[in-house]
């Protein structure tokens, strides 16, 4: 999508920290991190959000958790504990309009994200 940040990310129109790729999925840090390890898994192909994907999209949010699940243990979280979020729409807190879940961790995160 023209306008979208993260298709800009996806396409190496604006920089980024990467951490992962495969054909599916771009992992890269977060540029205003809540965490030591802050992170966002994010399908290539754009879509909005949790709301705008479908059965068909099933098996890409299966692998979108299993590399949120491999990041924590590269990225030495996996023992200590993390968290995966998606956030959706305004009462979510939604900014970027590209479907993307946070991997958080490396310090007790309380209640809440932030
Ligand atoms: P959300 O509020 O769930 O839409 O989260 C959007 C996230 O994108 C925020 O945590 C931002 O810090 C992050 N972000 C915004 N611009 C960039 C960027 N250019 N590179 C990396 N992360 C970004
Ligand atoms: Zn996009």
């Amino acid at each position: 999508m023209a306008d979208c940040l993260f298709c800009k990310i996806v396409n190496r129109e604006i920089p980024s920290e990467i951490v992962y790729e495969d054909e599916r999925i771009l992992a890269f840090k977060d540029i205003n991190p809540l965490a030591p390890v802050h992170v966002l898994i994010i399908p290539k192909q754009h879509t909005a959000d949790l709301n705008e994907t479908t059965a068909q999209d099933e098996a890409l949010l299966g692998h979108l958790l299993a590399v949120a699940k491999d990041l924590a243990h590269t990225l030495g979280i996996a023992q200590t504990g993390y968290r995966v979020v998606t956030n959706v729409g305004k009462d979510g807190g939604q900014v970027i309009k590209h479907l993307h879940f946070h991997l958080l961790g490396g310090q007790p995160l309380g209640a809440k994200l932030g």
